[in-house]
């Protein structure tokens, strides 16, 4: 896009933006952050993400700021590991502040420093194994739903799973769930055929009749025998093939 093509109104943010691309990483990044002395906290000066995170965008996708701090500043992060913050400033990208770590040394930073989310904030902690017990018996498939559940003992959606499927509180008995039954055949509600037809059907194609003729002589729609025929249904009915 050539300058020429902007209306005259928005050529200063557009020649604006393009400065901004045009500058190299490094420096678009630092630009948006206060840089004190190396013992400050270094507040990242972009607007935060809905969920609270201070974003910086690179080739379209945004990033946790001071991870790009990170890599900017000491290289790689290694896999599987999270940027963390020293300071427990979420804006701070003064890498002095920072380490990377996997969940559980961060799980340890917080809770060496007591920062470990406690009450509403770590909806977990409000249960109980009475709690946890009474949602695990108060799942029924078909009857109550994790959303439900979640609503009633507030906790997430997600955590319900957790619990039911005993992800988490494994220390407590998971009730015991029978699988799911599938009905068949006859035992579904709108069934038209009868097991007794499904075997003549099958006889007859067995014996190289055509579906048309099948459904035609049985006084059946096409599309039923057809179903038979390429056994979307009552695949349990067995015939004997007449040789
Ligand atoms: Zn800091």
């Amino acid at each position: 896009m050539r300058a020429e093509d902007i209306p005259p109104a928005l050529r200063g943010a557009f020649e604006r933006w393009r400065n901004f691309c045009a500058q190299p990483l490094r420096d678009r990044f630092w630009g948006k952050v206060k840089i004190g002395s190396p013992d400050e906290c270094w507040p990242y000066q972009g607007a935060p993400s809905p969920r609270g995170y201070m974003q910086f965008a690179v080739n379209g996708r945004q990033w946790r700021a001071h991870r790009i701090a990170w890599i900017l500043e000491r290289g790689h992060i290694p896999d599987g590991h999270f940027v963390c913050h020293k300071c427990d400033n979420p804006p701070c990208c003064n890498p002095n502040h920072l380490f990377t770590g996997t969940v559980q040394d961060n799980h340890a930073d917080m809770m060496a420093k007591g920062r470990h989310p406690k009450g509403a904030a770590w909806k977990r902690s409000n249960l109980t194994d009475a709690i946890v017990l009474e949602i695990r018996k108060r799942y029924h498939p078909g009857k109550t739903t994790y959303e439900m559940l979640a609503r009633e003992f507030g906790v997430s959606n997600v955590d319900v799973g957790l619990i039911v499927r005993g992800k988490i509180w494994k220390h407590l008995p998971v009730e015991e769930r029978k699988p799911r039954v599938r009905p068949k055949g006859e035992q579904i509600g709108r069934a038209v055929l009868t097991e007794a037809i499904v075997k003549e059907i099958k006889r007859r194609l067995a014996n190289g009749e055509k579906q048309s003729s099948i459904a035609r002589i049985m006084l059946l729609n096409k599309h039923t025998v057809g179903h038979v025929a390429r056994r979307r249904c009552w695949k349990h009915v067995q015939i004997i093939p007449t040789v």
